[in-house]
């Protein structure tokens, strides 16, 4: 019988890892906005920029963080929170924990989701709140951001530290590590507000549905019309976004949720590094309303609702999968599957069943192909100009294929001999017949 080890990274790796986050990714994070939004999104001209004034010139391009920026985040954390506590939902079990936990949850997420935008649209609708602003101040927004973000993490730290909300949750015996990749699995605050969720869920990649419909206002607004371009990645954005949120819960069950503990790889991922980089491709196309024409605009949407659609579909089959106890048909036939045992780290003997059919039975990881392929598709409408607005595309696929492998290694020292038996079903790790 396997068992399931409380995988914790190598100090190496997590100080490498955490030095670069914290010195490269937020200098990162700005000049990506300066780049896009003041470089016409050119890397070669900032880095002449740069070339020609030096340490100096990056830090005058630095915004500062303003009043109208922290309010701006303010009131969209305190809206989203309030959603997140107060919107009906049905109430949803997740998965068992390593310390033999099953957190409970309020699956209200495509309410909150629909409020947000329907509010949105209606305050710029109404003269209220012009989304313009948030573009105007999005690199002091993204400051804020990134000096909020790590404060509100070293908050995480001193939670798990002092006022734990389960046993999923525990100090490596190294301060840094514990900073890094988190000292609890489902931080609460009081019985009912989850922390992972309202950071990678209703802030993080709501943000990223947000952000996408204040470019394409923008546009509207500087130019008096939004480009076909712009309309195609807006969607295509929006689709997955909306997609994501119809299923919530399914995420619930996932590694960012059910695995990787709330630290500042995590948190600060989802409050920074979703709003700037995720976004990204749109942000480029605000000031670049490139005109596809009505063929090339259907296909490049077409293909990127079709690859949106099969990653979903990915994710459910094996959710259903595991929901009905392996009883769910899996394209239209009975699923194979392994039958396979596993101890948590309180030492209790538990069952799970691993899919070897269907899209599982293509390749182990085979929903990142298509997850790497939308992401390209709504990026192509910024056609081949400059290379930054695939820089999203290139981080992805790294991110993923190194999750990938992360997975495989989790799963073989959880399940031991019947992963290995997995392997020999399926053999290839994310490609069919290549990788
Ligand atoms: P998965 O949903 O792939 O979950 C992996 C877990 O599923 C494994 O740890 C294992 O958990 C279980 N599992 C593995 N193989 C099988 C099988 N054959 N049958 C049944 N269960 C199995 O993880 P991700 O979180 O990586 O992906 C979820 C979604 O999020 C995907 O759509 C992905 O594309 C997307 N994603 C997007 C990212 C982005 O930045 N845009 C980043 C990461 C993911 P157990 O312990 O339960 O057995």
């Amino acid at each position: 019988m396997a068992s399931e080890s409380n995988m914790v990274h190598s100090p190496m790796v997590t100080y490498a890892s955490m030095l670069s986050l914290l010195t490269l990714c937020p200098p990162f994070v700005i000049l990506l906005w300066y780049t896009m939004v003041h470089a016409d999104g050119s890397v070669l001209q900032t880095t002449n920029y740069l070339r020609e004034h030096g340490l100096q010139g990056f830090i005058n391009i630095w915004p500062k963080p303003t009043a109208t920026a922290w309010k701006i985040i303010a009131c969209y954390a305190a809206f989203e929170a309030a959603l997140q506590l107060w919107l009906p939902g049905k109430r949803v079990e997740g998965p068992i924990s390593p310390a033999g936990n099953r957190p409970i949850y309020k699956a209200n997420g495509i309410a909150a989701y629909a409020v947000t935008l329907i509010t949105y649209l209606g305050l710029w609708w109404f003269g209220i709140f012009n989304p313009t602003i948030v573009y105007d101040h999005l690199g002091e927004i993204f400051s804020a951001l990134i000096f909020g973000s790590f404060i509100f993490c070293i908050f995480l730290y001193i939670k798990g530290l002092v006022a734990p909300s389960s046993t999923d949750s525990g100090s490596s015996g190294n301060i840094i590590i514990d900073f890094y990749w988190g000292m609890e699995l489902y931080p609460r605050i009081g019985k009912n507000f989850d922390v992972k969720v309202f950071t990678n869920c209703r802030f993080g990649m709501m943000s990223w549905a947000v952000l996408a419909v204040t470019y394409c206002i923008k546009q509207y607004e500087t130019y008096g019309r939004v480009s076909d371009s712009m309309l195609v990645n807006t969607i295509l954005m929006l689709v997955y976004v909306t997609k994501f949120f119809w299923w919530e819960a399914g995420y619930w069950n996932t590694m960012d949720i059910a695995h990787d503990r709330a630290g500042f790889y995590i948190c600060w991922g989802c409050l920074v590094w979703v709003p700037s980089v995720y976004t990204s491709p749109g942000m480029y196309l605000v000031n670049h309303p490139v005109n596809l024409g009505v063929q090339l605009a259907l296909y490049i949407l077409v293909a990127g609702i079709l690859c949106i659609y099969i990653n979903y579909d990915c994710d459910r089959q094996r959710q259903e999968f595991r929901r009905t106890n392996g009883k769910a048909l899996v394209w239209g036939k009975a699923p194979s599957k392994i039958h396979a045992s596993y101890t948590t780290t309180s030492g209790e003997t538990k069952s799970s069943l691993l899919l070897t059919s269907g899209w599982w039975g293509l390749s182990r990881h085979f929903h990142y192909a298509p997850e790497i392929s939308a992401a390209f598709f709504w990026t192509l409408p910024a056609l081949f100009n400059h290379f930054l607005p695939y820089f999203y595309v290139v981080f992805l696929t790294i991110l993923l294929f190194d999750r990938a492998k992360r997975d495989d290694d989790r799963c073989r020292s959880k399940y031991g001999k019947y992963w290995k038996l997995y392997c020999e079903k399926v053999p290839y790790r994310i490609i069919p017949g290549i990788y």
